[in-house]
């Protein structure tokens, strides 16, 4: 079952005393069960350390976040329950594909039998399952994201935090990957949050989109919502609305 997400109040402040600099300010964005959301913004608006906060890797300074109703701050990041892809998918060069993906359930002492059931699912879901006993090197960069979603995606997560996972590919790759990430969603139906500082990564990815700036979070709705009805005239010129 899918996991609704509230972030309310986040505050971060990085530093002490006159270096302080509050990174993030009081973000509120509740995130229903299965939602696909995007949060894009510039470089250095914050949106790493919001995505570092929801899955334990940075405490927030003040403000709740619940996860499925229950407030997870202070709780460790390996029990939140959260899976994150990130831009540099470090796979284990010695390990087979399989193995790569069903480490975190060898780590968890998950019996083989049930190992090879969800390892056969995730390569089902990711149409990988005839790239199980290859290693990384003889993988293409696509097939290697997908390697690394399938590895997030086998302890089946409540929630998938995505951090500009494919700003390291060429442009054709991007796009392929993009349907992908879509795809994925559609058949596993976790609740997703996706970073970016791509606006057209943004407008077509997201059914729903929260745009920040400055650790502030200038407006979130439909991509046609932040299109047509920018909340002010930042929206408005990073979207490149026609107003
Ligand atoms: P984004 O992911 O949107 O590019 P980040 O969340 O990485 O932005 O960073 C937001 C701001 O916080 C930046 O100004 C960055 O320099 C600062 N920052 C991030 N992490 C730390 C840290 N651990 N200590 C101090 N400042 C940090
Ligand atoms: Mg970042």
């Amino acid at each position: 079952m899918a996991a609704s997400l509230q972030i309310a109040g986040i505050r971060k402040v990085f530093g002490k005393g006159d270096k302080a600099v509050e990174v993030l300010k009081k973000i509120e964005i509740d995130v229903a069960p299965g939602e696909f959301l995007i949060l894009v913004g510039p470089s250095g608006c914050g949106k790493s350390t919001l995505l570092n906060i929801i899955a334990g890797l940075e405490e927030p300074s003040e403000g709740e976040l619940r996860i499925a109703g229950k407030n997870v701050v202070g709780v460790a990041p390996a029990q939140r329950d959260i899976a994150m892809v990130f831009q540099s998918y470090a796979l284990y060069p010695t390990m087979s594909v399989a193995d790569n993906i069903g480490f975190a359930l060898e780590m968890r002492k998950v019996p083989l039998e049930q190992r090879k059931k969800r390892i056969a699912e995730v390569a089902a879901m990711l149409q990988i399952e005839h790239l199980l006993d290859r290693r990384p090197a003889q993988l293409s960069g696509g097939q290697r994201q997908r390697v690394a979603m399938g590895r997030a995606l086998a302890r089946d997560p409540q929630l998938f935090l995505f951090d500009e996972p494919l700003s390291n590919l060429d442009a054709k790759l991007r796009v392929e990957m993009r349907a992908e990430i879509k795809r994925l969603h559609q058949v596993s139906g976790i609740t997703s949050v996706y970073v970016t500082h791509d606006q057209i990564e943004a407008m077509t990815l997201g059914s729903r989109i929260a745009v920040m700036k400055d650790g502030i979070l200038q407006q979130i709705g439909t991509p046609d919502d932040i299109y047509s009805r920018p909340a002010n005239t930042y929206v408005a010129s990073f979207i490149g609305s026609p107003t």
